[in-house]
């Protein structure tokens, strides 16, 4: 994280006269109203509505003056309030402005992703509409229902699985379903809705209690002593420091954040906590609450499911101090902290720190920020962490403390390679097992230890190919194929979610040899089952995980060990703590590594090693077989030696030879739409105007195709800048979007720190 601080300075006069407003639509005009005496005093940080070009325009108070010197006949009057009070303390406001400029977002949106909407509009109602089932549901009722009306009939299947009334809006939206399918089900009798209060404490979803495994504190090892006392001693001293926890998987991380957290809650502090995606963690949060609430901590859980509801009630009650401290993903660093004194960032490489819409900003950049804003310190946490953040240590920004070793003594995983072109397994398991893998889980089920095998591809198959005639199956409207989903034999696009029933036969020459090939979770799932036919086997991934609860429900049996063998994607890939699982099988470790990002080789170097840290957290040790048809890639080398620094040492000499991240930033522009050759244009004009408007210090590339040229039926192009200096780069590139027209059905976009590049 780099970049200078924000332009704006709150100018705190409470009685002022003048409000200096931040228009949500212009975010880069500053303009000047009167407030009139009923209104005053107006606070910064409060939404209002003003007179703008004969237009009535939302706008954001940044300050409030007594003296202006605009003219007075050309300052008009704050025309009203919209929010109750100021939504936004002077910290947030700063950082909104810092936002809008460096990710090139408008003032809006940066606003709308930091403020839950009924604080926005000062609505101070909390109440919510619910739907359940008019019970009993007769099957020919819903037979007939699918015919006439199958998306009616989808929303009545999920009801009728539920037990309880439901937020209706928070399952429209999940199933991305529009209000009419709701009101017809209740027209048509089928359904009902009710008006309730909502409940404060559903904020605080029941998590996996189970999850929590002994009482009291443990007491620390001798690496996670030394490294607290460190951390400790800087968060006590006070003033902005960022310091990375570097601790192999299994280290105890998580007990020195808690013991960090007591000891700010002592002062009576406020926490951040960030994971990257709450419902992916549910064994650290279940920890963090257990330990801190029984201190008698107020422990928010920022959900991504909370309704809008829950959120303002969640933000209001961080915002009267009476929360001490936030878990959440990364909208949660926005929260309004009263008085934060420690950020803790879990996880801190996970890609999913980044926002992919605008603003695309990312949680861990933003928290340093916020850290930096506080003057206190902000830890980041991982096995793996980012190239960037590494690159921070290695010039002095950052300080860093290490856990080298498991707890207790126990052993790092073994690591077994295997070279799936000499071991190319045949019969049984359609080629996807090695026999060392074969063997090695056949070992596992006769002594009654578990299994996780992972693959990050859902589906059942990945391509389709017509020995005869050639013929592809791909996506009409994208430029990839389409998986075969075998639950219910109809082929999908993951990117566009076109679907259709799967072909037997080829639909271009007819030809019977047209064969499905490439394997997804499915094909696992189904191997398995085929090879070992008494073991119990599981698959956790985006389409099994789409019923409520089957994610927690599906750990928690295997936490229980009914479950012998858990298939899965990235879902399963990191922070599980799972004592009985002692293999864990990566089933194609090329899958990463072959992707058109020059991080490849780093995401694959931390998937190994993420996953790996799965296996053998009990007092037995792991084994893990990473299968690929490339063995001696340096990251699956690096990995298999755990080799951190070795990794680091070629990685950055690779990343320094090109220039790239973490050596430069990388600002990724994308132009997208349905007429190829007029995207191809503008984007040609685009970089004619970037390269005079931004000179030599910024390397310009492309245009060029996106390595997906074409998403639900746009073509995208893409032009690549790398600068030294975020801000300058993106104040001119702000500049020329302004004066540059973009023509009819042409959308464009900035990403600003890019990580997804597809
Ligand atoms: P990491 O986040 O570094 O992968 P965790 O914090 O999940 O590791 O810790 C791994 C396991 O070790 C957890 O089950 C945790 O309860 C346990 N543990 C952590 N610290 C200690 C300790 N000092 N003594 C005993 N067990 C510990
Ligand atoms: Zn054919
Ligand atoms: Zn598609």
């Amino acid at each position: 994280m780099q970049g200078e601080l924000g332009v704006i300075t709150p100018t705190i006069v409470e009685k002022g006269k003048y409000a200096e407003v931040v228009p949500l639509s212009r975010g880069d005009l500053r303009l000047t109203y009167e407030i009139p005496k009923a209104l005053r005093p107006l606070l910064p940080g409060t939404l209002i509505i003003v007179p703008l070009v004969g237009k009535r325009e939302k706008a954001l108070v940044v300050g409030v003056v007594d003296v202006t010197d605009v003219p007075a006949k050309r300052i008009r009057q704050v025309s009203g309030i919209l929010s109750e009070g100021s939504v936004l303390p002077p910290d947030l406001l700063k950082l909104a402005s810092w936002m809008a400029g460096y990710y090139m977002a408008p003032l809006r949106l940066v606003v709308e992703a930091m403020v839950p909407a009924p604080v926005r509009e000062g609505k101070g109602e909390k109440r919510e509409t619910l739907i359940e089932v008019v019970r009993p549901i007769e099957e020919k009722t819903l037979d007939a229902l699918n015919k006439a009306a199958p998306r009616q009939a989808e929303l009545l299947r999920f009801l009728l699985d539920q037990t309880q009334p439901i937020g209706r809006n928070l399952v429209l939206k999940r199933m991305n379903m529009s209000a009419s399918v709701a009101e017809s089900l209740v027209e048509k009798g089928l359904a009902r809705c009710e008006s309730v209060s909502r409940v404060r404490e559903s904020y605080q979803d029941g998590l996996d209690a189970e999850a929590v495994l002994g009482s009291g504190p443990p007491d620390l090892t001798e690496e996670q002593d030394a490294a607290f006392t460190q951390l400790e001693s800087v968060r006590s001293e006070g003033g902005f420091s960022c310091w990375l926890l570097h601790g192999v998987t299994g280290s105890g991380k998580t007990e020195v954040y808690l013991r960090l957290m007591e000891k700010t809650l002592e002062e009576g502090g406020q926490v951040l906590f960030l994971v990257p995606e709450i419902a992916l963690a549910p064994q650290t949060v279940a920890r963090v609450r257990s330990r801190l609430i029984s201190t008698g901590a107020n422990v928010v859980v920022w959900h991504s499911n909370l309704s809008a509801g829950e959120r303002a009630d969640a933000f209001r009650e961080i915002g009267a101090g009476r929360a001490n401290v936030v878990v959440g993903a990364r909208s949660a660093v926005f929260a309004p902290f009263q008085k934060l004194k420690l950020i803790l960032v879990d996880e801190e490489h996970e890609p999913a720190y980044k926002q992919e819409e605008t603003p695309r900003y990312h949680g861990r950049d933003v928290a340093i920020m916020r850290a930096f804003e506080w003057k206190v310190l902000c830890v980041l946490g991982s096995a793996t962490p980012a190239l960037e953040t590494l690159y921070n240590v290695r010039a002095g920004k950052f300080g860093t403390v290490k856990l080298t070793k498991r707890v207790d003594d126990r052993q790092m995983p073994l690591l077994h390679v295997v070279d799936l072109r000499r071991a190319r397994a045949s019969g049984k398991g359609g080629g996807m097992f090695s026999p060392l893998l074969r063997e090695k889980m056949t070992d596992r089920l006769e002594k009654g230890e578990q299994t996780i095998l992972f693959l990050n591809r859902r589906g059942y198959s990945t391509t389709a190919l017509c020995p005869s005639c050639g013929y592809v199956v791909q996506c009409p409207h994208c430029s990839v194929g389409l998986t075969l989903h075998r639950t219910d034999n109809r082929m999908r696009c993951h990117l566009c979610g076109y679907e259709k029933e799967a072909p037997t036969y080829c639909p271009e020459c007819r030809s019977p040899d047209f064969k499905w090939k490439g394997s997804g979770t499915q094909k696992v799932e189904a191997a398995v089952s085929k090879m070992f036919p008494h073991a119990r086997v599981v698959r956790l991934d985006a389409d099994s995980a789409r019923k409520r609860n089957h994610f927690r429900a599906v750990l928690q049996n295997f936490r229980k060990g009914k479950i012998d063998i858990l298939v899965g994607t990235q879902m399963i890939a990191k922070g599980l703590d799972f004592p009985n699982v002692t293999l864990v099988g990566l089933i194609d470790a090329d899958l990463s590594l072959h992707q058109e990002d020059f991080r490849a080789a780093e995401r694959t170097f931390q998937l190994i090693v993420q996953v790996s840290g799965r296996s053998g957290r009990g007092d037995r040790a792991g084994e893990v077989v990473v299968q690929t048809l490339t063995p001696h890639a340096p990251p699956i080398q690096f990995a298999r030696r755990q080799d951190f620094d070795g990794f680091l040492e070629e990685e950055l000499q690779l990343r320094e030879e090109f220039r790239y991240p973490p050596f430069r930033h990388l600002i990724r522009q994308v132009f997208q739409g349905r007429n190829e050759e007029k995207i191809w244009f503008v984007a040609e004009k685009w970089a004619e105007n970037a390269e005079k408007s931004l000179g030599e210090e910024v390397e310009i590339r492309g245009p060029a195709p996106t390595p997906i040229e074409k998403v639900a039926d746009e073509y995208r192009v893409q032009l690549w800048y790398f600068t030294s200096a975020v801000r300058s780069t993106s104040y001119r590139l702000a500049k020329i979007t302004q004066e540059f027209e973009l023509p009819d059905g042409v959308k464009m976009m900035f990403d600003v720190d890019a990580v997804g590049l597809r």
